[in-house]
């Protein structure tokens, strides 16, 4: 399989939104605008991250969808099983109620949580391990864009993970460029500056993986409808992570459509 052949993926973060009948009302948006305007599921993998308390709910809405649209996990225990731990879901647990992705290494999740290397690996592991696909998030921050250590930080928090996925779980991983400094802020990277940053990554991958050339690399930051023709465009950008944007139906669908036609 080639680069070009990589089937793109389109996925919703929606964080910590929206109210659960405005969640309600997007996502019946999203299967309205799909049945009007179809996206087939080998053009563009598509998928939704609602709040925690909303997975089921959100799951059953989609189920009658015209099309598959997955449900992701924000976020996964570090801790595995059940047992003792308040407030934590572990990976098995979303395995069991049908989840089967999630969101590891979000930079929110890096910064504001404190989230280091040795607790995601915790996460990547245990989520692997209970059959989940993890989309994992790396990216810089602006300072370290501007020391000129976009390159090394990136490729090191990829190099990070390779200690816990072994050799036949790498294609249950699928990776999200998220430049920090480019989140939330209306700030995209160029279309250029992402492709040269993806064909690190998959550089990177491929010196630890054979499945390195058909891993799908997401990119995210501010992705809208406006930019997302151009950045679908780029050989090694095989779909977006999105915030802001996914929050609109209309948005998450015209970004779907974009990078639906590049198939
Ligand atoms: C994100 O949080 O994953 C993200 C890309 O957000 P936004 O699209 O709003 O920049």
């Amino acid at each position: 399989m080639s680069v070009s052949t990589i089937t793109p993926w389109v996925i919703g973060n929606w964080k910590m939104n929206p109210v659960q009948a405005d969640a309600l009302s997007l996502v019946r948006g999203i299967k309205n605008l799909l049945e009007t305007a179809p996206i087939a599921e080998d053009q563009c993998h598509l998928g939704v991250a609602p709040i925690a308390i909303a997975l089921s709910q959100i799951q059953a809405e989609l189920s009658s969808a015209v099309r598959p649209i997955y449900t992701v996990a924000q976020d996964v225990s570090r801790i595995s099983g059940t047992g003792p731990y308040t407030g934590e879901v572990s990976a098995e647990l979303l395995a069991d109620s049908q989840i089967h992705y999630v969101l590891v290494g979000h930079s929110e999740r890096r910064e504001i949580f404190a989230e280091n290397a040795d607790i995601l690996n915790a996460k990547i592991k245990n989520a692997l391990s209970a059959g989940l696909t993890v989309i994992y998030c790396v990216g810089e921050s602006l300072e370290q864009r501007e020391a000129g250590q976009a390159e090394a930080v990136v490729l090191q928090q990829i190099c990070d993970i390779a200690a816990v996925v072994e050799a036949e779980q790498w294609k249950n991983i699928v990776i999200a460029y998220e430049p920090i400094w480019a989140i939330g802020t209306g700030k995209t990277a160029s279309p250029e500056d992402a492709q040269a940053m993806h064909a690190q990554i998959r550089q990177g991958l491929s010196q630890i993986t054979g499945y390195g050339a058909t891993m799908a690399i997401l990119y995210g930051g501010s992705v809208k409808p406006e930019n997302a023709v151009e950045l679908a465009a780029c050989p090694d950008i095989n779909g977006a992570l999105v915030g802001g944007a996914s929050l609109n139906a209309e948005s998450f669908h015209k970004i779907a459509h974009a990078f639906a036609n590049t198939q």
